[in-house]
């Protein structure tokens, strides 16, 4: 079965991404690693945040996960991109969302890429420097500039604080040099880090981002942002909601609140299928690997597990290495985790791959990069129908270029 890029197939309603997995393997004529990408799962999400965060307007952070579509549902649902350079911008763009639904929220930016910002008119930046002002009163002046703190949750799966975020002792400064130069300071912004477990980080930021609000206004500005950042997770979103809904009875009226959630998201909704192509001893050897979709080992210090794809009996297991297909020694997926002995041409499925994996895989040693098997239950594709038919003409979101074809039912 061959496996098309962007398009979705529409299955039946109990069909579940392992059943399509099944299917597809059985088949014979998988050979290659691939995806199953489940569209229902984005959309409960962005019903999830609604609920969860009614006052938020979530800008989703295109870094996480670029695939055209989750782009072209997200900006159908009406939520606004978290762009990281010029080609995220243009990416966004070219599904036809407008720039003013673009926040450019990388804190240094190359000179090229702030004036194509100005060119196409993105113009919320964010800065957390003072270099970065400099550059953007000579390339964007019209920019309207969202301060980065520096506010660190105490516990993350990948910290930013050191590398982003002005320090509280800077604050002032910064605000004064903007003014200084006649730039607009539009609001302030924080990142707590990406997979935060820290429950109390986002409402001590939405405090320290409070303060820098006030100075703002104390130093004659007129802010109207507050952009709470990324590092959301499902499962403690809801907790996390209590105490920063009530942190946010202290914004100033007028403010709007803005967050760059990311991970949240497109996490659940990737599914991976890789196949056992080697096995020595306790190694198995699999046809997908840290230079292709487990880089979120290396780079989003994950931790993914397998299950395998044949029912097995849990007594039975023993410990296993699993090596990517490279001929690189640091290819190496998990150095001991719990499996049933199993064959070449075994399957074993990873949930929760939709984040940090597709953007930074490469081809090394000549492996090619995932496909990706977008589905959607027959209920879930009403809804996706519904949500482009219902998307804002002043969007000029065009839902006949909404790539998606209805191909094939899977029936299991
Ligand atoms: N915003 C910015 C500026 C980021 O750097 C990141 C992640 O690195 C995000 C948002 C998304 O964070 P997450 O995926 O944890 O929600």
């Amino acid at each position: 079965m061959k496996i098309d890029q962007e398009y979705i197939r529409v299955v039946g309603n109990n069909i579940s991404p392992k059943d399509i997995i099944r299917a597809i393997t059985d088949t014979g004529k998988q050979d290659e690693a691939f995806y199953v990408m489940n569209v229902g799962e984005v959309i409960r999400k962005h019903e999830l945040w609604l609920k969860t965060f009614p006052k938020i307007k979530p800008f989703y952070a295109v870094k996480c996960n670029d695939s055209k579509v989750v782009l072209r549902l997200l900006a159908a649902l009406g939520t606004g991109f978290d762009c990281a350079s010029k080609g995220e911008i243009s990416r966004v763009m070219s599904l036809g969302v407008p720039a003013e639904r673009i926040i450019y929220a990388n804190p240094a930016k190359p000179s090229s890429h702030i004036k194509y910002a100005a060119k196409v008119g993105v113009n919320l930046l964010t800065f957390d420097n003072q270099s970065e002002l400099f550059k953007i009163k000579e390339l964007h002046p019209k920019a309207k500039l969202v301060l980065r703190i520096r506010c660190d949750a105490k516990d993350s799966q990948c910290p930013l604080g050191m590398k982003f975020g002005a320090d509280k002792s800077s604050i002032k400064a910064l605000i004064q040099l903007a003014l200084e130069l006649g730039l607009e300071l539009a609001g302030v912004s924080f990142h707590v880090g990406s997979g935060c477990r820290d429950l109390a980080a986002f409402s001590e930021g939405v405090l320290a981002a409070c303060d820098a609000l006030t100075e703002m206004v104390y130093c004659g500005a007129d802010p109207y942002i507050l952009d709470i950042g990324g590092g959301f997770l499902e499962s403690t979103i809801h907790k996390v909601s209590l105490s920063v809904n009530e942190a946010l009875e202290s914004v100033p009226h007028g403010i709007s609140i803005i967050a760059e959630p990311g991970r949240y998201y497109v996490d659940s909704a990737y599914t991976l299928a890789t196949a056992i192509h080697g096995i020595r001893g306790k190694e198995y050897y699999i046809n997908d690997g840290v230079y292709g979709s487990f880089n979120c080992v290396l780079y989003d210090h994950a931790n993914p597990l397998p299950i395998p794809l044949k029912e097995t009996h849990n007594d039975d297991l023993k410990n296993f290495k699993i090596w990517g297909p490279t001929c690189d020694s640091l290819d190496m997926v998990n150095d001991n985790v719990l499996l049933p002995e199993l064959e070449i041409g075994d399957w074993l499925v990873w949930e929760c791959m939709g984040a940090y994996t597709l953007p930074v895989c490469s081809t090394f040693n000549g492996f090619p990069v995932p496909n990706v098997f977008y589905i959607a239950t027959e209920d879930v594709w009403k809804v996706v129908q519904d949500i482009i038919t219902l998307a804002n003409p002043e969007d000029q979101f065009d839902p006949v270029n909404f790539n998606v074809t209805l191909l094939q039912t899977v029936s299991s």
